[in-house]
């Protein structure tokens, strides 16, 4: 059975000061039962890696293809493992949105991350108006086949579905509409990559700890990728409780 990952995402949120953060959920959960991950903005990668001591892992938000060179602003793959990162989130719909990702990019990024030793998170998600039209199935069919590498393996690739319309909004998906999703994916990367069914697959978007217990029951759902919630020990830690 695939790993259990709690993982949080900082987005664009954080200063040296919110580590404070990473004491307390380190001390409120000492042992947790899951793996827990948080990618913090790239600034705080190697203090926070430098804090946890190794009990929380820390995972960049984005990396570059190319290994080395003349692409300002940008961060290579082993530049995030050299700073303490072990994970990488890719193709989040922020950045899909803000920076016009491509499904070929995503997995091109992904392909470094596997060169650099990085386990890359690579996100999903179909857009409010795509589930209206009812190409929810085919948008993720279509964004899994586009944006995961062939390299990919359950050791290197953690797959999380974020439907773009419950980020940030406070509603999510009703459990048969996360459960008829997992089972896609887990049937599709099974069908292409052989070992698939062992794929971490997680669910992201609003998770909170008033519904994360009914997200974790469902089949195939085996952590979250959490935004808002994973900022404040607090919300964060009840989560991972849950999981
Ligand atoms: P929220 O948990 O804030 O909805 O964000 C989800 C997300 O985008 C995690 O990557």
């Amino acid at each position: 059975a695939p790993r259990k990952l709690a993982a949080g995402n900082w987005k664009m949120n954080g200063t040296l000061a919110a580590l404070a953060e990473i004491d307390r959920l380190l001390a409120d959960h000492p042992a947790p039962g899951c793996e827990v991950l948080i990618c913090p903005p790239a600034t705080l990668i190697h203090p926070m890696a430098a804090r946890s001591q190794g009990r929380i892992a820390v995972g960049g938000q984005d990396c570059h293809a190319k290994t080395s060179g003349a692409h300002t602003g940008d961060i290579a793959a082993a530049q995030l493992r050299d700073a303490g990162s072990s994970h990488v989130i890719l193709g989040h719909s922020e950045r899909r949105t803000d920076h016009a990702e491509t499904d070929e990019q995503v997995r091109a990024k992904a392909a470094a991350a596997h060169e650099a030793g990085l386990v890359a998170v690579i996100c999903v998600g179909e857009t409010e108006v795509q589930r209206d039209a009812g190409q929810t199935l085919d948008v993720i069919s279509a964004q899994l086949a586009g944006s995961v590498p062939d390299g990919a393996t359950a050791a290197n690739t953690v797959i999380a579905y974020e439907p773009v319309w419950a980020i940030g909004t406070g509603r999510t998906p009703t459990s048969d509409q996360i459960a008829e999703v997992h089972a896609l994916m887990r049937e599709r990367l099974s069908a292409r990559l052989g070992d698939g069914a062992d794929f971490a697959l997680l669910y992201g978007g609003s998770v909170k700890p008033g519904n994360a217990a009914e997200i974790f029951a469902i089949p195939h759902v085996n952590g979250a990728l959490v935004g808002g919630a994973s900022l404040k020990a607090e919300d964060f830690g009840p989560i991972i409780a849950a999981l």
